[in-house]
Parts: C-alpha cells; sequence; structure tokens
C-alpha cells in the first residue's frame, strides 16, 4: 500500500492512506486526498481558492485514471463545483465517455446532484487583481496573458505558501495491487478562458496502466500536452526503464518542447510493486508519500532534471 503525491497532497494523504488501511481502493484513496487539497482555501492552485483566469472567473481541469481497468474520467473549463475529481470519476462511471468540459461537465455535475459554490475567496480575487494591473488594463487579450504569464512567474504565490508545485498530483497503490491517479487543477492563473491544460488531458498530466505503473504531471500543462509526459513515462516502464530511468528519459525529452515560458515541469511516478521516483526541473522541489508504515506524511527530494528551450 502506497500514497504519493505532489507536495501540495500533504493535507490530503492521511486521508487517503486512511482508506487504503481500510481496505478500500486505490481510487478511492486517490479522490479521498485529492477532495482534501480541493477544498484546501490556502491552495491557490486548486479548487476552493484557486487564482481564476483571465476575466477573474475559476476555471477547473481535473482527471482520474483506474490502472486495472484503464478507464479515464475527466473534466476542463468547469465553473462553480468544489470538487472535480469527483465529477471526473463520474464521468469515467456513469457515461461513455471520457472528457467533459465547460457547461456539459457543470450539467453532468448538477445531474449527479454535485453542490454549487462560488470558488473565488477574497484573497484569489486580491491576488488575480494585483496581477491585472501587472498585465495592464484595456491590452488585447493574447498581450495581457502573455503579461499576466511572466507576473505569474515572478509572483509564483504557491511558492509564498512554502509549496513547490502549482496543481495536484496522486497516485495510489491499495492493497490489492490497483493502481490509480488523479490530478486536479485550477490552472494557469490569468489564462485565457477555455484553456485547458495538461490535468484534464489523459496522457499528457495523467496516466495508468495497472501492469506497468502510473505517473502524473504539474507544470507548464502546455509542453506536457505536447509531449504526451504522463504516457510516455508508462511507456518507458513498459519497456522495462524502473521509476528513475523512465521519468528521467521523458522529463529529458522536454528540452525539446521547452520555450522561454514554458519550461517548467515536475512529474511522479509509482510502479505497481511500489518503487517510486519524483522528478522537477526547479532545484529543490520535493513530493509527499505514505505507506503502511508511515505515521505521517514524508516529504522526500525530487531528482532535479533540467528542461531549458533548445536555443537557451
Ligand atoms: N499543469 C497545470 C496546467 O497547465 C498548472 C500547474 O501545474 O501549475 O494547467
Amino acid at each position: 500500500m502506497k500514497i504519493i503525491g505532489s507536495s501540495n497532497a500533504d493535507v490530503g494523504l492521511p486521508l487517503g492512506m486512511a482508506v487504503l488501511r481500510q481496505g478500500g481502493s486505490a481510487l478511492d484513496a486517490v479522490e479521498r486526498a485529492i477532495r482534501a487539497v480541493e477544498s484546501n482555501p490556502l491552495d491557490h492552485t486548486v479548487g476552493l481558492g484557486g487564482l481564476p483566469n483571465l476575466v477573474g472567473v475559476v476555471e477547473l481541469d481535473a482527471s482520474i485514471m483506474d490502472g486495472t481497468t484503464r478507464l479515464a474520467g475527466a473534466v476542463a473549463g468547469m465553473h462553480g463545483f468544489e470538487h472535480p475529481i469527483s465529477i471526473a470519476r463520474r464521468v469515467m462511471q456513469d457515461l461513455p465517455h471520457a472528457l467533459l468540459v465547460g457547461e456539459g461537465a457543470e450539467r453532468f455535475a448538477r445531474e449527479c446532484g454535485f453542490e454549487e459554490r462560488d470558488l473565488l475567496t477574497p484573497e484569489a480575487q486580491d491576488i488575480y487583481e494585483q496581477g491585472l494591473r501587472r498585465g495592464g488594463d484595456g491590452a488585447p487579450y493574447a498581450s495581457a496573458v502573455l503579461r499576466a504569464v511572466v507576473g505569474r512567474l515572478a509572483m509564483q504565490p504557491e511558492r509564498a505558501s512554502g509549496k513547490d508545485a502549482g496543481t495536484v498530483n496522486v497516485l495510489a497503490l491499495d492493497s490489492a495491487g490497483n493502481l490509480a491517479v488523479g490530478v486536479s487543477t485550477s490552472g494557469f492563473a490569468w489564462k485565457y478562458p477555455g484553456r485547458v491544460g495538461d490535468s484534464a488531458v489523459i496522457g499528457a498530466g495523467n496516466y495508468c496502466d495497472g501492469r506497468f505503473g502510473a505517473a502524473a504531471c504539474t507544470g507548464r500543462g502546455e509542453i506536457a500536452i505536447r509531449a504526451a509526459t504522463a504516457h510516455s513515462v508508462v511507456s518507458y516502464l513498459r519497456a522495462g526503464d524502473d521509476p528513475l530511468a523512465a521519468g528521467r528519459r521523458a522529463m529529458e525529452e522536454l528540452n525539446d518542447f521547452a520555450d522561454a515560458y514554458f519550461s517548467t515541469m515536475n512529474c511522479v511516478v509509482l510502479a505497481p510493486d511500489g518503487r517510486h521516483a519524483a522528478f522537477s526541473s526547479q532545484e529543490g522541489a520535493r513530493y509527499a508519500l505514505m505507506d503502511e508504515t508511515s505515521t505521517e506524511v514524508q516529504m522526500l527530494p525530487r531528482t532535479f532534471v533540467r528542461v531549458s528551450p533548445v536555443d537557451a
């Protein structure tokens, strides 16, 4: 039994581990852990308290994948629901679909009985407005987005709260040997409305195959989408690499995809035998872990892999 994740998953891992200890499934553990992060208003990268898009609306992406059935569910560009991970799970379980977006996702959430709520906290609104001032009022959207991205790189609110990654990743291995992965995010702050990141894209920010392993990403979603990073990691596991080698290969490939704005990437890997590894393009980053012997969450160093633009 094991549950690992991005460092900001620390608030949820004990709850996920409790599920595993009671004989619950990897899927239940992942969902439970991520729900706790989605409800944490201090985390400005996920769920309640997440930073909004360019027009001030909190816009969420999430996905979940079951390694045993290789079924997956995802939602993207959703507004007004605190637990997109649970809605993604219902997409996986109740519909013959893998991804719902925007109004369709919200309609489905309502039909499933999920409660609606305003996710924009006063603190998140404040950070958003400061960023807009840096971006300049009245600028055409595309250039405002660009300036906002630069502003965010300088500001990094998640760093201010001592976290080293936006977006939450949780990967779990249950007592029956099932693997599952979940990812949830409010995405890039000040993103263009409708922009979907890797967190909702199976193969990019999330992939799980119970025979070989699981991987999840945080960082600049655009490069994980273009490189299909989570799927690459699992492909390398399938080819016989251990988690350290598989993750490193997938991270090193990103050098071909990085550009001046989009070169941050983090990845967490879990094999069916419990071996694990995590990577970051930023030095000093960490990931979180619990297993059956843990009394508290352990924070472990990620392996640093430089990801830089080809012409840097
Ligand atoms: N990967 C997320 C996205 O691109 C953001 C992040 O991890 O900071 O939406």
